[in-house]
């Protein structure tokens, strides 16, 4: 029995190794997906050259990653690693830190192996060789790795046992597990992290081959959804796609499920996003893998329903998802106080969009791109990439300081010290998140990923979906090669050229994305406009016979715009958050005069707020400078209401700087929405 299941894994790698001489490299690999319209193009392919995500990518490379890294190997900072290191026999001592925190190595390990497939550095090579001989060493004969039961299990005390307790993030640790050995795998060619990977899977499978679904309720912060999917995918093991249906269609049959897990009834029964915003949206883009692989109607179904309901009634200005730190679920069928169950960090009611409270977890923010990434690669629709975009440049890059090196959990709309209340978690960026440290390690893979999805190939030709100064270098689906060098300033400028330096030899379609907000675009193909109309939220589709030395000009023309909410977000009325292009401004008391506060600063909706790029932490960022006005505000103190004056008000210069780019000048009030001069 065990020589034939070995002869099996044998074959099992050797069609792996296959698939890696076959293209499939891709950090989400759609290659083979039969529902999916696009797929990615290799990591690596995409080399940044200048303008902004080279120099986030340089941070990234040069300080996010060794930062985090060393913080994670110093036991007396996190113990993320010692805890492998005693799960795998080589030190002493307990587990220390929160239960997910195995997972958290993993992700910072994936951001390493991303990090390697563009830049082949050794080093990283070497340190990730060494890395996985423990994390391999740490794991069960069965296939089980959760380093808080392995070190109990060391110590014969019976404390811990697998799948003892839902809140132990056994799945969840799992799943990035998963994805780490595949991006590793596709980086390097090496099977060593992906072996661990195939018995934690193969562990996986034969437990929910008998698990009860109560024990199904270990699906907390569902990471595994997508990592499964993604081992389906590197492997081809049909058992692997039959897990991945089944954890979906598992979900909500157990009694006691919660609108927080997003579990009380099943998912293709939802109709509303709800509950923690992590977990519902590792739960969106997992549902979305499965559905790229088996075309299952009813969940994109839901997940039409879902996205619908987030991107039109509970998703910030910032892409941000989550806006209540505590609360109830909404009623659901019935208004019985009994079933009114409590939820945290999680979607409110429609609408439910305040700023100072906004939770808004980066995890959530980032989870809202993997989501959005999936659903365009499933479609080609461009209203996916308008989302991850806006996700990627306002709540997501909030959550790392410029320098690379502190972060944020939360990412609300406005600070203020006039709470009369703190929040739980630092609104100052901090080096280590004691006991949530999820997001960091996210941030920084994600930030090393970019590259990834700036690109995309279908039958028909090249997707561009992100524009940042770079050079790509891939084949499409046909198996020619294409080579292009992308040059702009964007998301500061709108210009975007393109020179194709090797064409394929035949008729090949460029898709351009135009963003949403982006009105009167302009495409010249060597000094001519083409006659294709180029619709807001859409691709442009240009099919011709490309030349190398061809040069291709988009121009998207990015005006100050002032922007408002629905009435029915009654935290923002009367009031403008300011965009220009994808990025949204705000306002922090380090750009206002001595006395001056935010809170008192109002725009004119006929304001004339002008470009102009600044240096903050040694980052380029083009802040917007102009008049405002400034009331001389009475103090409200120990005071709720009072009688309506006409304030003095005072013309003064302003500064906004981009959301993502506030406190990093130390300590500040902040806000995003601003009053409109009344
Ligand atoms: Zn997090």
């Amino acid at each position: 029995m065990w020589s034939k299941t070995l002869k099996l894994l044998a074959v099992s790698i050797v069609l792996v190794i296959g698939n890696v001489n076959a293209q499939n490299k891709a950090l989400v690999n759609t290659g083979k997906s039969t529902y999916a319209k696009l797929s990615s193009v290799d990591m690596g392919n995409v080399t940044w050259t200048n303008g902004f995500w080279a120099d986030r990518f340089k941070v990234c490379r040069d300080t996010m990653i060794p930062n985090l890294w060393r913080i994670y190997t110093d036991p007396k900072i996190s113990h993320a690693y010692r805890n492998f290191e005693i799960a795998a026999g080589l030190d002493t001592g307990s587990h220390e830190g929160p239960p997910f925190h195995d997972g958290d190595f993993y992700k910072l390990f994936e951001a390493v192996a991303s990090m390697y497939a563009s830049t082949h550095d050794p080093n990283l090579d070497a340190l990730m060789d060494k890395t996985i001989a423990v994390i391999a060493k740490a794991q069960r004969a069965d296939g089980y790795i959760h380093t808080p039961t392995i070190i109990e299990e060391r110590k014969n005390t019976g404390k811990e046992k697998a799948f003892n307790d839902r809140l132990n993030f056994e799945t969840y640790n799992l799943g990035h597990l998963m994805t780490a050995a595949c991006v590793h795998y596709r980086a390097t060619g090496k099977t060593t992290l992906l072996k661990v990977a195939v018995k934690a899977t193969d562990y996986l499978y034969n437990f929910y081959k008998t698990a009860s679904p109560e024990l199904a309720r270990n699906a907390i912060c569902p990471s595994h959804y997508m990592g499964v999917v993604e081992m389906y995918r590197t492997t081809r093991d049909p058992k692997y796609l039959e897990l991945a249906k089944n954890l979906i269609n598992i979900r909500g049959l157990m009694e006691n499920g919660t609108d927080d897990n997003q579990d009380r009834i099943p998912f293709r029964q939802q109709t509303q996003a709800m509950g923690h915003a992590v977990r519902a949206n590792y739960l969106f883009a997992g549902a979305a893998d499965v559905y790229a692989e088996t075309g299952d109607t009813t969940l994109m179904h839901t997940l039409n329903l879902m996205w619908n309901d987030v991107v039109n009634r509970k998703m910030y200005i910032t892409g941000g998802c989550g806006s209540l730190y505590d609360g109830v679920s909404p009623d659901g069928t019935s208004y019985n106080p009994n079933d009114v169950q409590k939820v945290h960090q999680a979607y409110g009611r429609d609408y439910q969009l305040p700023n100072f409270t906004a939770h808004n977890e980066t995890c959530a923010n980032i989870g809202n791109v993997l989501w959005n990434w999936r659903m365009l690669q499933i479609t080609g629709k461009a209203q996916y990439a308008d989302v991850m975009e806006l996700a990627l440049y306002n709540s997501v890059l909030s959550g790392i300081s410029l320098s690379g090196r502190d972060f944020l959990y939360t990412n609300p709309l406005s600070y203020s010290d006039d709470q009369p209340f703190s929040q739980r978690w630092s609104k100052d960026r901090v080096g280590y998140i004691k006991l949530s440290n999820c997001c960091p390690p996210n941030v920084v893979r994600t930030i090393s990923e970019i590259s990834d999805y700036a690109y995309s190939v279908s039958d028909k030709g090249i997707w561009f979906n992100l524009y940042g100064g770079n050079v790509l270098s891939t084949k499409l689906k046909d198996g020619s090669s294409i080579k292009l060098t992308q040059i702009t300033n964007y998301p500061w400028d709108g210009k975007i050229s393109i020179n194709v330096d090797q064409a394929p030899g035949k008729a090949t379609s460029m898709f351009f994305r135009i963003p949403g907000w982006s009105k009167n675009a302009v495409l010249t193909i060597n000094g001519k406009a083409v006659t294709t109309i180029l619709s807001l939220g859409d691709y442009a589709e240009i099919n011709r016979e490309w030349k190398t030395g061809d040069k291709i000009e988009l121009n998207l023309p990015m005006p100050v715009t002032m922007m408002e909410a629905n009435p029915l977000v009654e935290e923002t009325r009367n009031q403008v958050a300011v965009k220009r292009g994808p990025v949204v401004y705000c306002l922090e008391s380090a750009d206002l005069a001595k006395g001056q506060r935010v809170f008192n600063i109002a725009l004119s909706s006929k304001n004339e707020l002008k470009p102009e790029m600044i240096k903050i932490d040694n980052s380029n960022i083009m802040s917007l400078t102009g008049k405002a006005d400034v009331r001389d505000e009475a103090s409200w103190k120990n005071q709720l209401y009072k009688e309506i004056a006409t304030p003095k008000q005072n013309a003064v210069d302003i500064r906004l700087i981009p959301y993502y780019a506030w406190g990093n000048r130390g300590h500040v009030d902040m806000e995003t929405w601003i009053p409109l001069d009344r």
